[in-house]
């Protein structure tokens, strides 16, 4: 696959280079077709890649948000090892840490569940558990049981607090467990959140194998498990890269379509458009499709805050993995999640999510800061059981943009119908898999299926002509 021999249908441009597009050009270029990446920053991942930031007076590589994956992330594994299947010295390194779904409440409750077969690793897991209540184990497997029976089906529009009171869920399981899940996983509160996106997320983990609800934290960050082997991959497969390179416009141009940038036009067969909604719709603005594209407008984007806490290594606390944290926003202390990082510059480093950030949005961000640590020293020294180092310094990075609203009203792409009216054109994204909510899986899974909707595509074509 070294050189590439353009074929009727087959130059497609690929719009963005987040995780979508990343997996939109690789399987495009997999299949047979000649993709052309234009990807507006320099270098590829989107909202989920490293970044250099300066932290106390050290320059440290973390990634611009915390980011979860889980063994049933199945296609963004599927995609990793393809991009370093012919690197081996990629191939030899791990690019991520996979662990035993192990996971400890600051509130006093853990539970780990091990590699038998389902659903005797959560029932062994929810037997063995640490501080949840017999009858909250009960009602939680129940629960979890009676979603299974009914296909994982909820009443259709229902929202995730509603789903909690119709089924008669305890205050323990709304407080210590369906809601954080719901908090981190659709970054929406339950309140706004749509059931049955939770009820797909409960099915494909808790609901699923043992190695489903591994953890996975990318080695050293997001972009060394797969932004970065996939540039490798794509140079080496002949796809043509061109970075820093704003898309301003796709239109027509005949059958087919004109890419505009700052540079000029390119005409192409087909274009993977694979930006967020809003930007997409204003690349199609004077495009003939302008008009069946205004629900791109729908979207509501929710921010995710991100505090980055550094303790020197000789003082700094023995960290867990990661660990529920307590939100009291009396105190301002809306930290949900700690993660332990790596060690860079002689500094222990850690990452508190704040997620469904947008009730935080009028607290000015030192405050915001100060109630993180205070929050994050208090806790740990309760969880540890001996006093926890205020960190020597902390960062907070704030994605205002970070996902859609996962809300039950929000626009599902239907992409048999976008077809019968974009021909050759294909929306990727985060947003179009509406199974999900906004994650790094929906975004490979979407970026795979437009690549094979393309090569179809091209075989129809072909066929035709
Ligand atoms: C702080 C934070 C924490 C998160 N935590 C998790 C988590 O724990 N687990 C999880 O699964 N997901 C998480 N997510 C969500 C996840 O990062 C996103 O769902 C995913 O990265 C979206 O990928 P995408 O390719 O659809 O979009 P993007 O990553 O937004 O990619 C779009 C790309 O298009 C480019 N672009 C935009 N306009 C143009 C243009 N005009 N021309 C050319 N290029 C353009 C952009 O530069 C970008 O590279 C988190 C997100 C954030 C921000």
């Amino acid at each position: 696959m070294a050189s590439v021999t353009p074929e009727p249908g087959g130059r497609v441009a690929v719009v963005g280079a987040g995780w979508a597009g990343i997996s939109a050009a690789v399987w495009a270029r997999a299949v047979g077709l000649t993709p052309i990446v234009f990807e507006a920053a320099r270098e590829l991942g989107g909202r989920a890649r490293a970044v250099s930031m300066e932290i106390g007076e050290q320059r440290v590589q973390v990634d611009n948000g915390q980011h979860l994956m889980m063994g049933a992330y199945t296609e963004s594994i599927a995609l990793h090892d393809l991009v370093v299947q012919a690197q081996p010295e990629l191939a030899a390194r791990p690019a991520f840490e996979r662990t035993a779904f192990a996971l400890d409440a600051v509130s006093g409750w853990s539970m780990r569940c091990g590699t038998q077969p389902a659903p005797w690793h959560l029932a062994l897991g929810l037997l063995c558990a640490k501080g949840i209540p017999w009858v909250e184990r009960l009602r939680m497997a129940w629960q979890l049981e009676t979603l299974k029976r009914r296909a994982w089906q909820v009443e259709s529009g229902s929202l995730v607090s509603q789903w909690m009171h119709g089924s008669g869920q305890s205050d323990w399981l709304r407080r210590e467990l369906w809601g954080p899940l719901c908090v981190a996983t659709l970054n929406t509160p339950p309140e706004q959140a749509c059931a049955q996106t939770f009820a797909h997320i409960l099915r494909d983990t808790l609901g699923a194998n043992s190695s489903a609800i591994e953890t996975l934290f990318a080695q050293p960050t997001l972009s060394a498990f797969i932004p970065e082997p996939a540039v490798h991959w794509m140079r080496h497969h002949g796809v043509e890269l061109r970075l820093g390179s704003p898309v301003r416009s796709v239109g027509a141009a005949g059958t087919q379509w004109r890419i505009s940038t700052s540079e000029g036009d390119t005409v192409v067969d087909q274009v993977i458009l694979s930006t967020p909604p809003r930007q997409s719709l204003r690349m199609l603005q004077d495009s003939p499709v302008a008009s069946s594209a205004q629900w791109l407008a729908e979207f509501t984007m929710l921010p995710i805050a991100s505090v980055y806490l550094a303790w020197p290594v000789l003082h700094a606390p023995a960290l867990p993995i990661w660990l529920m944290l307590k939100e009291n926003s009396q105190e301002s202390q809306f930290g949900q999640w700690l993660f332990r990082r790596d060690v860079q510059a002689d500094m222990q480093l850690a990452c508190v999510v704040v997620s469904a950030a947008g009730r935080v949005s009028g607290l000015a961000r030192e405050a915001l800061l100060q109630g993180v640590i205070a929050q994050v020293v208090e806790q740990l020294s309760t969880a540890m059981g001996s006093p926890c180092p205020p960190p020597a310094a902390a960062r907070l990075a704030l994605d205002p943009q970070a996902t859609f609203a996962c809300t039950p009203n929000r626009p599902k792409p239907d992409h048999a119908t976008l077809h019968r009216t974009w021909p050759g054109l294909w929306l990727a994204g985060d947003y179009c898999w509406p199974q999900y909510p906004a994650t790094l899986e929906s975004a490979v899974r979407s970026g795979k299926a437009a690549a094979l909707a393309a090569h179809h595509y091209r075989a129809a074509l072909s066929t035709t002509a």
